[in-house]
């Protein structure tokens, strides 16, 4: 909670409201695992990161104006070391084309989580001015918002309410092993609906959080991708 407190702080009343770093930071002081890795801004460090991460790396352009990085090419997944300084400028370039003002911080590299094995998942929080703070779980990655396959509730949540999002949307089989798949960890994903629900609660001040995708396999959950926005 103080690990939080210290991170909020620190970004209270930024305008630049989208702050993927800290989120990643304000996870893990909730105990909601994130993959190893971390941000860099030059292709040497991103290079040293990905050396001492095991297997390949996926690489992201860290940008407060680009919102959705796969839509402009800004995610490279199973990046081996020795494309890894390329992949960096290649992302940095990309990000430019896009949008040649936009504010570069620099490339996350993280290490890959399995999503052969896995179901990616959505889980969110944004305040409803009747309902307070909303509480969204659904399917995750980059067609959310086709299939919109999602179910609300306002947090705080019991871990019987959580326990039963994971059960209510469409996608529910998935999770627990459709079609001889492995079943994935439903506990570790209730733990985490439990966790942000408590995080939201605790801080006020987070106007919106999304972990997109919140990756379930059958060793656990990984919240890869982050987006928060504070007052
Ligand atoms: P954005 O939502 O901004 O496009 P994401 O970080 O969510 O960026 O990445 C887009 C997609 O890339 C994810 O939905 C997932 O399918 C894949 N991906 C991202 N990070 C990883 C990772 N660490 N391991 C495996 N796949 C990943
Ligand atoms: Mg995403």
């Amino acid at each position: 909670r103080d690990r939080a407190r210290e991170i909020l702080s620190a970004v209270e009343g930024r305008t630049d409201t989208r702050l993927g770093v800290e989120a990643m930071g304000l996870l893990d002081a909730y105990g909601i695992p994130t993959p190893d890795g971390d941000i860099v801004d030059s292709p040497a460090d991103a290079l040293d990161v990905a050396e001492r991460i095991d297997g390949d790396v996926v690489m992201k352009i860290v940008s407060p104006d680009i919102l959705h990085k796969s839509d402009i090419g800004g995610v490279k997944v199973g990046v081996a070391d020795e494309d890894v300084e390329d992949a960096y400028e290649d992302l940095v370039s990309r990000a430019r084309n896009y949008q040649p003002d936009a504010m570069i911080i620099g490339v996350q590299v993280q290490e890959m989580v399995d999503l052969d094995r896995g179901v990616e998942t959505i889980v969110g929080m944004n305040r409803d001015p009747q309902f307070g703070p909303l509480l969204l779980f659904g399917l995750g990655g980059i067609f959310v918002e086709t299939l919109e396959d999602t179910t609300f509730r306002v947090a705080p949540v019991s871990e019987h309410e959580a326990e039963s999002m994971t059960r209510e949307i469409d996608a529910a089989p998935l999770l627990r092993g459709a079609r001889g798949r492995d079943p994935t960890d439903v506990e570790g994903v209730v733990e985490t609906i439990q966790r942000l629900s408590q995080l939201v609660t605790d801080f006020p001040a987070i106007l919106e959080l999304d972990i997109n995708p919140l990756v379930a396999t059958p060793d656990g959950v990984e919240a890869v991708d982050v987006r928060l926005t504070v007052d």
